[in-house]
């Protein structure tokens, strides 16, 4: 099978508010049509810092503004598609809301809402997220 890499960019999106710290998950349909819960991210475009790419697709994708603060490192893993092997890896940011608004989403996203982390952690479709949403509660709490 023919295989292809993908290099994308996401972040953990946090703010603190008086009943703890709070992030932001996004629901998009997968290409089989179910929903999963994760963070947000996008292609690393090739005039593009990962940093930079996790900033612009946090705003696309939840309508937020948010400043990365520390890497919290990468996951990789593998998808089919259309016959083709794709090897994907994602760097993840932890990064501090600024501003912006949720309600103001991409389409692409059924639905952007922010969770306690502790419920973020267990909600996470993917364990390559749940671990990263790990180290950002090893930082935050
Ligand atoms: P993007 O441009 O946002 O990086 P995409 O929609 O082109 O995304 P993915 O989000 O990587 O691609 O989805 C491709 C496939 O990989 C889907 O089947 C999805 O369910 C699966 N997938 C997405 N994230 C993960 C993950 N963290 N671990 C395992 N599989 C994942």
């Amino acid at each position: 099978m023919r295989t292809r890499s993908e290099v994308s960019a996401g972040g953990v999106v946090y703010r603190r508010s008086d009943e703890g710290v709070e992030v932001v998950l996004a629901a998009r349909r997968t290409r089989r049509g179910d929903l999963a819960w994760g963070l947000p991210k996008g292609l690393v475009e090739p005039d593009e810092t990962p940093e930079q790419a996790a900033v612009r697709e946090v705003r696309e994708e939840t309508g937020l503004d948010a400043d990365v603060e520390v890497s919290l490192g990468e996951i990789r893993y593998f998808y089919v598609w259309e016959g083709v092997r794709v090897r994907k890896a994602v760097h993840f940011f932890l990064m501090r809301a600024t501003g912006g608004d949720a309600s103001q989403h991409d389409d692409e996203m059924e639905e952007v809402r922010w969770f306690p982390l502790s419920v973020a952690l267990r909600r996470a479709t993917y364990k390559g997220e749940r671990e990263v949403l790990q180290r950002a509660a090893a930082r935050l709490t």
